[in-house]
């Protein structure tokens, strides 16, 4: 894995809280959330899913203070988390793939989890800036991205929100002929 597919262990835990399919409701749907990511696969416990939780929290509230400006309490609370889950670098070299990175060997699942997400979003903001941590504009979503566009101005997570909010209308669009307000 390289630092930025670390990234998108942040960026996945946070987007995985949509209610109907909420991946941190039990144990079994934790297992599943984990099962893309072999490196991360193990013994799971009720601890650790309260523990999966209160990261996912932790990692919202990052990007909420990005999307408030608050960039000082961005890093506050992304630079706790460093220091709480230390990462592990070791060189691994398995299933025949070339050596490579791995941020975390030891630890429970969670503590591996918030390691790798922590340092890989950690990464993308010293390359990237601050800025480019993004908040899902759409009605009713709160799914979070990285925009990578070249003038920061990708609003939603997906093509799916982005074609239900599509209004072609500019905002401040005048009054119709027939004196109706724009919506
Ligand atoms: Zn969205």
């Amino acid at each position: 894995m390289d630092f930025a597919s670390y990234a998108d262990l942040a960026i996945e835990l946070v987007n995985s809280s949509a209610p109907a399919e909420d991946s941190l409701r039990d144990l079994d749907s934790l297992q599943r959330l984990l099962k893309i990511r072999p490196h991360l696969s193990g013994r799971v416990t009720h601890r650790d899913l309260d523990a999966m939780r209160q990261l996912r929290e932790s990692l919202r509230a990052i990007f909420a203070a990005a999307a408030r400006g608050d960039e000082e309490e961005a890093v506050e609370r992304l630079n706790t988390l460093l220091i709480q889950h230390p990462i592990q670098p070791q060189l691994s070299g398995h299933d025949g793939q070339r050596w490579h990175l791995h941020l975390t060997e030891g630890g429970s699942v969670p503590d591996r989890y918030a390691a790798g997400a922590a340092m890989g979003l950690a990464v993308k903001i010293s390359d990237h800036g601050l800025d480019r941590l993004g908040t899902c504009r759409a009605a009713g979503c709160d799914n979070v991205f990285f925009d990578t566009t070249a003038d920061r101005s990708r609003r939603y997570c997906s093509e799916h929100c982005a074609a239900r909010s599509d209004d072609p209308r500019p905002a401040h669009a005048p009054p119709g002929p027939d004196g109706e307000s724009p919506r």
